[in-house]
């Protein structure tokens, strides 16, 4: 590994002022930028550890939920207002990794956590768009079981790999953050990035930005709502698909509201509007179901040896929309 300097911040005004050096890395719980450290992926010249901020809080603010940047992936799942009423998140953080790699790992570090494709993550590869931009796609042709069937482009077909995220994008989150020109506020929806040609860039965050915090509103439907990860082994191993599925039942038995996201199956958590909007107005059950699999599926473009997660998704979305129906 090459050498860096180590710098602990204890305000958020000292981690602005390291982020004017593009050769600074913001440092979490660590689990993954020292992966990608350790084989030469970033080599940055100057780790800014930011777990000592003052930005560590799970509180209730204006009816909704304030998670902090530095709050432990454990410490949130765990957290009882985010069991009682956001419960799809509590089940999508501990769905990911290990006991050990959510107590260290941020909210700040999860949300920023680089996609899982193993061209990426060995630099003996030469193409990879993500690494080396215009170097090409290896997984086009090569081993590519894990990658996306939705909003691919011809220069990257990485998946996003948290699962938090997932869960994050069914709630209308939004990320809070703060850079030279001050706050601002990015929907979770428009945080990560699909492709494109960049795919080099996997959020909306800019370089000299930090992450504060993750809101979240005040969601009705929230409180029926669940996370069903399907993976080859049942823990430590990242999504082939997920689902986050949240469904709001009326007095008559109608659904009223609904919300559903995927993961495992793009370069971003992907949300499913037209999906969500296919099931209000619907009486829960198998028909209902399907339909809005159907819809949340209708643009896949799979390839040679990940076709199959088109049937699993769908399969996924119809067992925890049933999962969820059940209890609503
Ligand atoms: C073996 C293994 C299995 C795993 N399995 C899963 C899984 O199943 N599901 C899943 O979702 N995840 C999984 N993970 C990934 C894990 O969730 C991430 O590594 C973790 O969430 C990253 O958080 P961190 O705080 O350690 O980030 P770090 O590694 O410290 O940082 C990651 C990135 O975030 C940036 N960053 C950190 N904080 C901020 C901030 N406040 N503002 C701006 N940028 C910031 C860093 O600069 C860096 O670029 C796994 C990881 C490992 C090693
Ligand atoms: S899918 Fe993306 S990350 Fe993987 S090799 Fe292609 S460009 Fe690189």
């Amino acid at each position: 590994m090459k050498p860096f300097a180590y710098t602990r911040v204890t305000d958020v005004p000292a981690a602005l002022a390291a982020l004017h050096d593009p050769g600074v890395r913001l440092l979490g719980g660590g689990t993954n930028l020292l992966d990608l450290m350790k084989n030469g992926v970033e080599q940055p010249a100057h780790l800014v550890d930011v777990t000592r901020l003052p930005l560590d809080v799970i509180e209730e603010r204006g009816g909704g939920l304030r998670i902090g940047a530095t709050a432990r992936n454990s410490d949130v799942a765990n957290h009882p207002i985010v069991r009682r009423r956001y419960p799809v998140l509590s089940q999508a953080l501990v769905a990911g990794a290990s006991p050990q790699l959510r107590n260290m790992a941020t909210v700040g570090g999860n949300l920023m956590q680089r996609t899982r494709c193993d061209y990426f993550y060995d630099p003996t590869y030469t193409e990879c768009n993500k690494r080396v931009p215009g170097s090409g796609c290896a997984a086009l042709l090569g081993h590519h079981r894990m990658h996306a069937i939705l909003g691919t482009s011809a220069a990257c077909i990485a998946t996003h790999p948290s699962d938090m995220a997932v869960a994050l994008a069914a709630l209308d989150a939004v990320v809070r953050v703060t850079g030279p020109a001050g706050e601002r506020v990015i929907p979770i929806g428009d945080f990560h990035r699909l492709p494109g040609d960049t795919p080099q860039l996997d959020t909306n965050l800019r370089g000299d930005e930090l992450i504060l915090a993750v809101d979240l509103p005040p969601l009705a439907v929230a409180r029926r709502s669940h996370y069903l990860k399907v993976r080859d082994r049942s823990s430590y191993a990242f999504a082939l698909v997920s689902v986050a599925a949240a469904l709001d039942v009326d007095g008559a038995g109608v659904i009223r509201d609904a919300r559903l996201a995927l993961g495992g199956v793009a370069h971003k958590p992907w949300r499913v509007p037209a999906a969500e909007q296919r099931l209000v107005g619907q009486r829960p059950g198998e028909a209902a179901w399907r339909m809005a699999a159907d819809a949340a599926l209708a643009g896949a473009q799979p390839r040679r040896d990940n076709a199959f997660k088109v049937e699993l998704a769908r399969r996924s979305i119809a067992r925890a929309l049933a999962t969820v129906g059940a209890t609503a």
